[in-house]
This record gives structure tokens, sequence and C-alpha cells, in this order.
């Protein structure tokens, strides 16, 4: 099967319908001393460092690590002993109740260490007082938030935008598309809906949802089977689309759509099935042409691994918040770039997830073709020299100054108010 999803996904990419796949699956002609050796190599990127310390020639000891508080938006201010700092904006409608676990359990264990060693950081506080049995998306957003602002404190002692700590800047803009989060409307008003948002962006890429979210019934799958094909007519072939089924579907039900998908020339199926079915989305995988991508519930680094060296699902997603930050995040993408896969990010619909998925981008060859965007609907206040922070014809500049290369309002951060138990 897998020498046929290679042969879709190059008629698909040389019509021009999807252009999906920076990289395709490597593995057609793998025979078992191939997948050993395949398997050893994951194991090796999966313990080796990302994070690069050379800029600093002295440590960088962490003063403080405070949760700040402005109307809805939460914020991580880290700070050093030498004065430098480093802010980064939390998932909000997260941190609004995790708040107490990143007070307790995280943040404690940064003060006073040396933020270079952040990336052994991040793991030593999953260890820390059994923190590993609260692992999962709550625990893993407090991490991240932590872990960005100190990195975008780093990124300002080193004078280095994030890109250069995480491995190396490789691009500078990047191709964006918008997703749709509406299920239940027609297929008529849905096709309004992808419209407006391509004409918003400028992209040539969009996303649209499926099923019925964690179930399909009579009405979604009637209008899964009228949507597939309407969004190809309505775009054209130069249009790639993506869908998500966020696990509405069983095996036999992803069968028949992703058929649909493939004979339209979609780009991806997004979990199909429950996201921690790993063996169903896998058997899917293995019956399909149509690349399936998965992985924005994942929290550990370790089933990653077994996604990419089983061929699991064709595109890994990690989103840079809920699996704890983009040091995890890049350690992913390193391991599915071993296999010829491409790593995506999962967008976090807050706490300028649109600007963390871009300077994950920076520094990831096979980030794929499209990152999503939702930086319309960011309400975190911030300016940047280097971008508009924009998508200007599907296209947006990354910002290139130290850290996050974002300036905070100050009056906004000034009025913000420090989180207490
Ligand atoms: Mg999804």
């Amino acid at each position: 099967m897998i020498s046929n999803r290679r042969d879709f996904l190059k008629t698909t990419a040389a019509s021009g319908a999807a252009g999906a796949m920076g990289l395709v699956s490597q593995r057609s002609s793998s025979t078992a001393g191939k997948s050993n050796e395949l398997a050893a190599k994951l194991e090796r990127l999966q313990a080796a460092p990302v994070l690069k310390t050379e800029f600093f020639q002295q440590p960088v000891k962490i003063a403080s690590i405070e949760l700040l508080k402005n109307g809805r938006h939460y914020l991580v201010r880290a700070r050093s002993t030498d004065g430098a700092e480093g802010i980064a904006g939390a998932h909000d409608s997260v941190m609004a109740t995790t708040f107490p676990i990143f007070l307790q359990r995280v943040a404690p264990f940064f003060i006073g260490k040396d933020a270079r060693e952040l990336e052994s950081l991040v793991h030593g506080v999953y260890l820390k007082d059994s923190n590993y049995k609260w692992q999962g998306l709550p625990f893993w957003v407090c991490v991240a938030s932590l872990e960005i602002a100190v990195l975008d404190l780093l990124g300002k002692v080193a004078h280095k935008p994030l890109g250069d700590l995480l491995g190396g800047v490789v691009r500078k803009e990047i191709a964006v598309y918008r997703a749709s989060g509406n299920r239940g409307n027609s297929p008529e008003a849905e096709i309004d809906y992808l419209k407006k948002i391509v004409a918003e962006t400028g992209a040539n890429a969009i996303k649209f949802r499926l099923g019925a979210r964690m179930r399909y019934d009579d009405a979604s799958t009637r209008r899964d089977h009228s949507l597939i094909p309407l969004t190809r007519k309505t775009f054209g072939d130069k249009m790639t689309i993506y869908a998500d089924a966020n696990g509405s579907y069983d095996i036999p039900m992803s069968i028949k759509i992703g058929k649909i998908m493939e004979e339209y020339r979609l780009s991806f199926l997004e979990e199909p099935v429950p996201f921690d079915y790993y063996d169903e989305t896998k058997q899917i995988a293995d019956r399909l042409r149509i690349p399936i991508a998965g992985g924005e519930q994942e929290s550990s680094l370790r089933r990653f691994r077994w996604m990419i060296e089983n061929d699991g699902v064709q595109i890994v997603q990690p989103d840079l918040l809920y699996f704890g930050g983009l040091i995890r995040s890049v350690k992913v993408a390193r391991m599915a770039a071993a296999a010829g896969m491409d790593c995506t990010a999962h967008m976090s619909g807050g706490g300028l997830g649109y600007l963390y998925i871009a300077h994950f981008a920076s520094c990831v060859p096979n980030c794929g073709p499209h990152q999503e965007y939702k930086g319309d609907g960011d309400t975190t206040p911030v300016t940047c020299e280097s971008s508009s922070l924009k998508s200007e014809n599907g296209v947006m500049k990354i910002p290139s100054g130290p850290g996050l290369g974002i300036n905070f309002d100050r009056e906004f951060i000034n009025k913000a108010g420090v989180v207490s138990l």
C-alpha cells in the first residue's frame, strides 16, 4: 500500500492539486534491516539535544518566573539575575483552569537554575515530584508557556531569534492556511465561510471539518459526502485542501471517506478515528493512499516515536503548547525527518500560538507546505519591527529579532496583575 501512497503523492503534487508533502515516505523499500536502522536512528534522535547553548559564555540564572494576567490574557514573564526578561503568551483558556499546576508544580522548579539548561530542566520538571503522573494537556501547557518565556529570555541575551536557538533558521517566511472550525452547517454555508477565510488570508490552502466530532451520524455523513467534492469544485485544482475528522469515524467509515478524498485529490485526512486508537489509525493508513495526519492530542514523545517508526500516520502534528513546548516538538520533527515525514505543528487557539508556529517552522526543514494561521483572531497586543504578523497573499514573515522578535505593549504588561494562589 505504501508504494500506492507514494504514487498518490506524486500524482497529486504533479497535478498541482496538493503539493501537500514536502517529503514523501521513503519506507516503501524498507527491509527488516532498514527498519532496525530507522528504529536506532529514532532512538538516538529522541535523546539528542536540540537547544544550542554555544551562544552563551556565562550562566543565565533564572531570578523569577511570574504568571501575569490582564483581562482574559495570561502571560509568563521570566527574568534573569542580570535583568534580562522574556515574555510569552500562555494558553489563555487552558491557563484559566490550570494556573495552580503552573504555580505549584512547574514554576518553582526553575527558580535559581541556569536557563542554558532549559532542555534538561523541561525533562527534570516532568520527573520532579512525580509530575509525569500529571502529564497531558494541563501539565504540558504550563511547561510550554514557561519554556517559551525562557526561550525568549535566552534569545534576547544571545541576540538570536528562537529558530537559531533551536537548531538554525532555515526559512524566513511561511505559507499559511486557515482552518474552519464549523460543523453542522450546510455544505453551501461552509463553502461561503471557506471563501471568506481564503479571501482574508490570500492563502492557497484550507482545512475543513468532517464527521460530528468523536462520532458520526447520518446528517454529518451526508454533509461529508457533499462537501468533499464541493470544495474541489469551488476552489479548483490549485487549492490545497485538508480535512479533519477529529476522531469522528470508525475504520470502515474512514476508508469510505478517505477514498472520496483521494478521488477529489485532498491532501490529508486528520484524526480519522479517536486520537488514541493508534492501531486503528495505522490500519486506516495502510489501506488508504491519502496521507493520514495526527498527533495534536499527543503528550508522549515515545508514542510519537512509535507512530513514526510504524508509519502509523504520515504527517505528525504535535501541538506546541499541549505537547510541552518547542524543544520537544523539534525532537518530533527530527524523528519525522528521519522517516521522510513532515511534521506540521498543530495550532492552539490562543497565547500567540500563531507566532510559535512561525518560529517552529523557521527551524524545521520538514514543517510541510502550509502552517495554520490564527493571527487575525489573536488580541494579545504585540508589535513587531520585522513582520506585519499578518498573512499577506497567503504568506507571513517570521519575526527575525531576538527571542520571539516582538514587543508587548508596555502598558498592557504594566497593568497585568501577578497571579498567585
Ligand atoms: Mg485537528
